[in-house]
Formats: C-alpha cells, structure tokens, sequence
C-alpha cells in the first residue's frame, strides 16, 4: 500500500499530539500487568498448570488457578472462565438465566441491552424458544440522558415500581452498537451504591471490552457481576475461544449452576489443553489492551482531521477499546471497513460485504483479519448499514500494526473522491 504524502505527514503529526496520551496508556497499562502479575506469584502458577484435563475435569488445578487468579485481578470473590462458553453473548445468557427466577425483573439501566440479546430476553424472536419472557421474567430499561449520563432519578422510580421484584440490574459498561459513551469503572461503582441503597438486586455488568482499560474493574468497585469474552480484551489475543463471569461467592455459585448443572457447578469441565493460551493471554491482556488503545487513539486523531466525527476524541479518556467514527453515507463506511481489511495480517485480500449477521437486526458490514475467527481485540471493524452510518472498530495487537491498517483505511477513503 502506497500512502499518500499528506496522509503520511498527517501520520507524524498524530504521533507528536499523542505522546502524553499514549504515555497515560502505558502507565494504566503498567497497573494492571502489576496486578497480575502479583496474582500470578500469590497463585504459584507453574508449567504443570497448563496441562489440559479430559473427561469430567474434576481436580484440573490450571483451571481453578486461572479462576482464582480472574477473580484477584477484577477484585471479585470468585470467578469461573471456560473454553466451554463459546462467546460473549452466552457468557451473559449464563449470568441471566443463572440470577433470575420466575416473577423477577430485569432492569437494564443503560438503555437498550446488547442486540445479541434480545432473544434471550424475549425482546426478539419466537415465543416458547426459551428466553427469559418464557419463564416469566419480565425486562425493563432507563435509558441514558441525553448527555449520556446514568438517570438516577429514573432508575429510583423504576427501582419502587418493581419493588423487590428486581433481581437483576443491568449496566452495559461500553457503548457497543449504540452512539453513546462508555461508562467508566467508577462511574458504575456509583450506580451500585446507589442501587444497594434502594435494593437487593445483583449489579451484573457486561463488561465486554472494558477490561483493563481503567486501573480496576467494576468488581473492584462494588458490582455483583461482571462478564465478557474471552476473544476480547482479557484473552490479550491467545485465547482461542471462551468467556468469563467474576463477581460474588453467591453469584458465582449460582452461574456456575446455569454453566453446568446444579449441584455439579465449576468443579466440572475439562480444560482440553486451553489453559496456557489462557493463563499467557491474562498474562498479555493490560500490555494487549494498551496496543489496542493506542491504535484507537490514532484512528480518532487522523479521521477527526480527515473531517469526520469521532468518538472518543483523540485525547479524552478511554474506558473501552472501541472508537467510533461517523462516515455518513454506506460508501465511506464499507470503504473504510475494506481498507481495515486490507491492512490486517490476515486475508487482507478478501472484500468485505455488509450481510445480514445472526444475531442482528439490520445488515452488518465486517472487517476481521484476524488469527482466531472474529476475536475483536485483534484489530476489527463492523458497522451497522443504518444512519448515521457509524463505523464501530475496535483491537489491534501491536500499534504499529494497527497504526498501519488504520492508514491502508484512510487512503482507501481518500481514494472514494
Ligand atoms: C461483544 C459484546 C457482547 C457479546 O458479543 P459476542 O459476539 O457474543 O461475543 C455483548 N455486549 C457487548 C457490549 C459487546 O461488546
């Protein structure tokens, strides 16, 4: 890929801006690999532990070191993480159907849950398929303000309609498909208080790419429930497949039932030799997460230039590793997703088209170039084909990498002119 000159000065100045920027990465970064480090030693983690058990997994001693190890780090109680949950979405149906029982309430207070989620809430699909509205639980949500900022007050009404009724709320920490702000750790650590003022519910907090983002997780600040995905943020790129939920001696007990049987719990479930890509990719994720963080700082600095809105702004504070950019039109979101494409190590000379994705209401157009199949904290873009025609990117494994395919984008754009 040729770039073109001004593209490449343009480049050189964002590096410039960005270095105290990138230096406050580095520096969050540097807390959180601390961490893990400590709880690698408190745990004693050693080569025997990355031998994979078989069977019923009873006894695999990586396995619940990792647990053990999650749960230090997200300042939880507990923490199971599993090759057996196959994405985000079913980590989260885990933490659900594992709270809620017949009669309760699930109020989501960050507007709109996930769209992955809205069949197994009810919210979608077909009546006697087995989501929550099947068995009696019923949804309610506050949304944002118009600032982006939690609605207390609605979530106080809400909190004496429902009355006890409230088993779950429910806090989105990034902006996933929405134009809205990420929530920071401590901005969620508010909303629990305010919670357990007025309620006995879990705060269950999907916080699909926020790890490591802040110096702590929700957990640290007072969230029952936190839980994500393992081909994001905390499997720093090694993981291959899995999920997580950290939280509560209790909640964990309880998802732990949803995950396998009850009664059965966490004590089963053979690692099948997962658990050094698990344990190296902890080990990588503060470190992983900063590369992505970094790229995305760029992208917003070169695409803000380039006239386009962006969001995050270059030098606000990140607490997730997407960024936005809003193209306007299908042509520059599916021109920008073809230059991410073609600047990714892997087939980098495929053209993405928008497609109707499982899962999603309208057509999504996807670039993934990546070594494990559709992992975002590899360097990755989707966008809805809706207005305002927002590009959602997010990942990077190295900066210099991802600085490299956000450049291959910008020039795929110029070229549209
Ligand atoms: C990725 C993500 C999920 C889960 O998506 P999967 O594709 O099933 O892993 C849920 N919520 C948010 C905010 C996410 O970013």
């Amino acid at each position: 890929m040729d770039f073109s000159n001004d593209l490449l000065i343009l480049a050189s100045e964002a590096e410039t801006a960005l270095a105290p920027v990138f230096a406050e990465i580095d520096r969050i970064a540097s807390v959180n690999t601390e961490r893990v480090l400590r709880s690698f030693a408190a745990h004693r983690v050693s080569e025997a532990l990355f031998a994979g058990s078989t069977g019923y997994g009873y006894g695999d001693n990586g396995r619940d070191t990792l647990d053990a190890s999650y749960a230090d780090v997200f300042g939880a109680e507990a923490a199971i993480v599993r090759p057996h949950i196959v994405n985000g979405t079913h980590a989260l149906t885990i933490g659900l159907f594992g709270l809620l029982r017949p009669g309760d309430v699930m109020l989501s207070v960050t507007g709109k849950a996930y769209d992955t989620l809205a069949e197994a809430i009810g919210l979608a699909g077909k009546n006697g398929d087995g989501s929550l509205a099947d068995f009696g639980v019923s949804y309610d949500e506050v949304a944002l303000l118009t600032d982006g900022g939690i609605d207390f007050a609605g979530i106080d009404a809400k909190l004496k309609e429902h009355g006890a009724k409230v088993k779950i709320v429910f806090i989105q920490r990034s902006k996933g498909y929405a134009n809205r702000k990420t929530l920071s750790a401590d901005e969620i650590g508010e909303v629990a208080r305010f919670v357990k003022a007025r309620s006995g519910a879990f705060v269950v907090v999907d916080n699909c790419y926020g790890e490591f983002c802040d110096e702590k997780e929700p957990t640290a600040c007072g969230a029952d429930l936190i839980i994500g995905s393992l081909i994001k943020n905390p499997g720093g790129g090694m993981a291959e497949i899995g999920g997580y939920l950290a939280g509560t001696k209790r909640a964990i007990e309880l998802v732990s039932y949803r995950l396998t049987s009850v009664g059965i719990g966490a004590e089963c479930g053979a690692s099948l030799g997962q658990n050094r890509n698990m344990f190296r990719g902890f080990f990588y994720a503060p470190h992983t997460v900063a590369q992505a963080k970094k790229t995305a700082a760029f992208a917003s600095f070169i695409f803000e230039k380039m006239g386009y809105p962006v969001e995050p702004l270059w030098n606000e504070a990140r607490h997730d590793i997407i960024q936005t950019v809003v193209f306007g039109d299908p042509d520059g979101l599916c021109a920008f997703c073809r230059g991410i494409q073609a600047g990714s190590p892997v087939d980098s000379y495929v053209t993405p088209e928008p497609w109707d994705m499982p899962g999603y209401d309208d057509k999504v157009i996807m670039a993934a170039g990546t070594f494990v199949q559709g992992s975002s904290i590899e360097l990755s873009a989707d966008g809805p084909l809706r207005p305002p025609y927002t590009a959602f990117f997010q990942g990077g494994l190295t900066y210099e990498s991802g600085k490299y395919a956000i450049l291959t984008a910008a020039q795929f754009l110029r070229d549209l002119k």
